[in-house]
């Protein structure tokens, strides 16, 4: 039984722990993963952190900026 919870909780966790950063203006149309991205300097309402599913929810896309590789 431990064997299976432990699949379990490392299939979850890292889909878990992935928040995001968005600016609730109505501008903003990205979701961030650094807090100090250019990105969200230029919002003018509130930064929250959300989920990665919620942010996929709210129709953002990922930054062009700070998921640069
Ligand atoms: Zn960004």
């Amino acid at each position: 039984m431990g064997f299976i919870l432990a699949i379990v909780l490392t299939f979850l966790g890292p889909s878990n722990s992935s928040s995001v950063y968005v600016c609730t203006g109505p501008n903003a149309y990205s979701y961030h993963c650094n807090r100090n991205c250019r990105g969200l300097n230029n919002c003018s309402a509130e930064v929250k952190i959300v989920s990665l599913e919620k942010a996929k929810a709210m129709k953002r896309k990922p930054c062009g900026i700070c998921y640069r590789r």
